[in-house]
């Protein structure tokens, strides 16, 4: 399996967050994507989550207080059930990877909805973070993966920011 990346926000601020892996409706597009792999990892845990249909997928989401949430989050504590096996999708957040609005090239970019992007702390660091994101997801192995899972992609969001283009490596 490939190694967990280094967290840009820090675990104690994220559990007191209100924002990570809560949806406003049950088909919610941005809701964590899978690849088969970590859905077999996942399925693997003694967990009762769910996904949306067969194979690489996205996870199911569950009502959850006003709105929903993925199947795998705990909402006593906040924490994700399968922590260990989580996705890329959800360990590289707030990074986030995107089609262009024109569709035309693949972005990479911070969703400014994480509000600990706002922290001095975490603003410093955010280039960097970005640029080892860009090459972890440029690297042989990734590549190949995303362009036989492109739906790993999401659509253009405007409040993404620090956007450069991502491209990805050879075959
Ligand atoms: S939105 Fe940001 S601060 Fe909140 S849980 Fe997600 S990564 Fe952590
Ligand atoms: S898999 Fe875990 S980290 Fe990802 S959205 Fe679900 S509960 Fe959150």
């Amino acid at each position: 399996m490939r190694p967990q990346l280094p967290q840009l926000i820090p675990s104690e601020i994220c559990l007191e967050c209100p924002v990570c892996c809560r949806f406003p409706d049950k088909q919610a597009a941005l809701s964590p994507f899978f690849f088969p792999e970590e859905r077999s990892l996942a399925e693997a845990l003694p967990t009762k989550g769910s996904f949306r249909g067969p194979g690489a997928s996205k996870a199911g989401l569950v009502a959850c207080g006003h709105g929903f949430a993925c199947s795998f989050f705990n909402p006593e504590d906040h924490t994700c059930l399968v922590y260990e096996a989580r996705p890329l999708d959800c360990s590289m957040y707030p990074a986030v990877v995107m089609h262009s609005r024109e569709h035309d090239k693949m972005l990479l970019g911070a969703d400014t909805k994480c509000p600990a992007l706002g922290r001095p702390s975490v603003a410093a660091r955010l280039g960097n973070y970005l640029d080892s994101i860009q090459r972890y997801l440029g690297s042989a192995t990734l590549s190949s993966l995303i362009r036989k899972y492109p739906q790993f992609i999401s659509e253009f969001q405007e409040e993404v920011v620090e956007v450069r283009e991502l491209s990805l490596g050879k075959a």
